[in-house]
């Protein structure tokens, strides 16, 4: 078999299974940039049956990129209450103003240029709504491919593998491929007996696992989130900060410190802090 055939029914297979097992998603099929946009921003640290209420409540309150652009951010963090790494709607809704102003980039180099969009989420949007056809390379896709050829992949030659495999519609088998790594090809417990693509894949071997994430009770990350959301109620001051929060002055007092020169919150009057506009 030469390798471009070998690619060939690998893909067919897995493009069979896809259509038989894809995951019901509310952004799966959508061409809207905006809810591609959104979904993938939720997506990047959060798995997506959790993300599935984030991303509805989300699109509810702003339904189009104009509806985010023009929205104050009290009421942006307030929709993205619960998801965490708030930084990241700010982010949004930086890339949505662009967006009202200048019209949506199409290409992934152009769509990189937004605010928090990287080469993965770039990539996604370009191929779900402009139709390029151009893999999204992120871990999940990083660890199919390395178990499928048997060492373990990055830089160029995950590149060039990622190029290799890709099928078309590259839009289908970049889900195909998420749908894979989130299902059956997942990091620790890989499915390989009931597993699409088996007789064209060296095995699991290939990946190993990082290790877990710290914890995340009484992390700096629990302690922003919480002051995020005690904000979006009342502005509030330092000392009630930390007592709302049940975290120490000092520590509220440096993450609050991060969250200002991050552009979340700003120092207002008589010492109250609040969420920027
Ligand atoms: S056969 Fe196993 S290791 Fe290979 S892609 Fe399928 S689940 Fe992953």
């Amino acid at each position: 078999m030469t390798a471009k055939s070998l690619e060939e029914t690998r893909n067919t297979a897995l493009f069979a299974w896809y259509a038989d097992q894809k995951r019901d998603l509310p952004w799966r099929g959508e061409a809207d940039p905006y809810c591609i946009l959104v979904s993938e921003v939720m997506l990047q640290q959060t798995q997506a049956a959790r993300v599935v209420p984030f991303y509805e409540r989300f699109i509810t309150a702003f339904p189009a990129a104009g509806d985010l652009a023009s929205a104050e951010l009290q009421d942006v963090l307030d929709a993205w209450s619960g998801l965490g790494y708030n930084s990241r709607a700010l982010r949004l809704r930086e890339a949505a103003r662009i967006v009202q102003r200048d019209g949506w980039p199409t290409t992934p180099e152009t769509l990189e240029e937004l605010p928090g969009v990287g080469p993965y989420t770039a990539a996604a949007i370009a191929s779900f709504a402009f139709g390029a056809q151009v893999p999204a390379i992120d871990t999940n896709l990083r660890r199919v491919l390395s178990r499928w050829h048997g060492e373990s992949l990055q830089g160029t030659a995950l590149t060039v593998a990622a190029g290799t495999a890709l099928g078309e519609p590259a839009s289908d088998w970049n889900q195909a491929m998420m749908d894979l790594g989130a299902t059956r090809c997942t990091p620790k417990t890989p499915q390989c007996g009931i597993c699409p693509v088996q007789d064209w894949c060296a095995g699991p071997a290939a990946y190993v696992p990082p290790s877990a994430q710290g914890r995340f009770e009484g992390s700096s990350r629990q302690l922003r989130g919480a002051i995020v959301r005690a904000l979006v109620r009342s502005p509030s001051r330092l000392e009630d900060i930390a007592q709302q929060t049940g975290f120490p002055v000092v520590e509220v007092e440096a993450a609050l410190s991060d969250l200002s020169s991050e552009g979340l919150i700003l120092a207002g009057s008589a010492g109250a802090y609040r969420i920027a506009d």
